[in-house]
């Protein structure tokens, strides 16, 4: 498989401050990767360095297996054939849908550009809006048209920071599909960054957690979903629990829910603490088994009611039920996985 991008142990900083520490990923060709963080984590300033506006202080750059950035290395943004759309648009006003579109398109000959933007302006459905200015169009439509015009040019990579941030919700995840319809059909490989969950699954063939300038997982959306490796990563996405446990002497994870089995027993020793991460949607209630749990709260939330509950040495977990449990009563929560947890070193109480 062609790799489009590739980075090796990137690292940045600013005035001393690191900003982003060893970032290693690749993208391969045609693909649409997602980078996944809160805001200040470093996204767009790993974006800034990919499109060639700053240089790294430690690590390389390869587009297309040609290195761009080394510590001998630095091609500049305009020969990194690298398109961008910012979360601002930056649409040029004073020029209509079409001329937006090539305005980077100025070395083809004029019939050239005029099939390549007519191309796009049916793929991007803005036909119907060809002449029109940037401050006659509804914003759905400024994001097709910036989105046209980082696409016209061909670039080997389209980059895209938070392209949705302005837009409301509603409209939001209507064009979070077009835009990825759009990219496939033109065959563009994009690195898109978002601190929107639902926007990166949506969208991804590969999703990266980056928590503070570090790149904590670099996988398939179900992966990220089902086996996240980073307890960080586990808080961030919010779809489970940290449950701390003991090993016992078999090395099996002694918790409140019953003695698990890990994946990585063999780093761990007897006594040692060591956390897992259980998804609220494997997680039954056993209603013969002895009871280990006190339900705290229960929230009618559509489909079924999320639930809080209380473990017996004191931990809280949220799990979901298809009836609604009243606050007070016992249970017994029992998790329902058929493979080996993978154990994380307790670092946070
Ligand atoms: P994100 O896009 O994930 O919100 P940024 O990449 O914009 O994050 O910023 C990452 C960190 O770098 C933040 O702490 C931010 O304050 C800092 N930063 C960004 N740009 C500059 C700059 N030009 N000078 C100094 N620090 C900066
Ligand atoms: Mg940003």
């Amino acid at each position: 498989m062609n790799q489009t991008l590739k980075l090796k142990s990137i690292t940045f900083s600013y005035d001393q401050h690191t900003v982003l520490g060893d970032i290693s990923l690749s993208v391969n060709q045609g693909e649409v990767a997602c980078l996944l963080g809160p805001s200040g984590c470093g996204k767009s300033t790993l974006l800034r360095l990919i499109a060639g506006f700053e240089k790294p202080d430690l690590g390389q750059i390869y587009i297309n297996q040609q290195c761009v950035a080394s510590s001998n290395q630095n091609t500049p943004p305009q020969k990194r054939q690298v398109g961008m759309l910012f979360q601002d648009l930056a649409l040029f006003p004073h020029l209509n849908v079409a001329q937006n579109i090539s305005f980077g398109l100025q070395n083809l000959s004029s019939q050239q550009q005029n099939q390549r933007v007519d191309d796009l302006l049916a793929l991007c459905r803005l036909e119907p809006f060809k002449q029109r200015y940037p401050h006659q169009l509804s914003g759905g439509q400024c994001q097709r048209v910036a989105l046209a015009r980082a696409m016209a040019p061909k670039p080997q990579l389209i980059l895209l920071d938070e392209p949705f941030s302005s837009v409301d919700s509603g409209l939001q995840s209507e064009l979070v599909h077009e835009v990825k319809t759009m990219l496939r059909a033109d065959d563009c490989t994009a690195l898109w960054v978002t601190h929107s969950l639902s926007e990166a699954f949506a969208v991804a063939d590969q999703i990266g957690v980056i928590l503070d300038g570090q790149l904590l997982q670099w996988t398939s959306p179900t992966d990220l979903y089902e086996n996240p490796t980073h307890p960080d990563v586990v808080r961030f996405l919010n779809h489970a629990n940290l449950i701390t446990g003991k090993i016992d002497k078999s090395g099996q994870l002694n918790t409140p829910v019953g003695s698990l089995q890990l994946a990585n027993s063999d780093v761990f020793y007897k006594d040692q603490k060591v956390q897992i991460s259980i998804h609220k949607s494997h997680i039954s209630i056993n209603s013969v088994a002895a009871n280990n749990a006190v339900v705290l709260t229960c929230a009618y939330q559509g489909e079924n009611y999320a639930i809080t509950s209380r473990l017996d040495d004191g931990q809280h977990i949220k799990h979901n039920n298809e009836i609604p449990l009243p606050p007070g009563s016992s249970i017994c929560i029992q998790p329902n996985i058929d493979k080996a947890y993978l154990g994380f070193v307790v670092s946070k109480p």
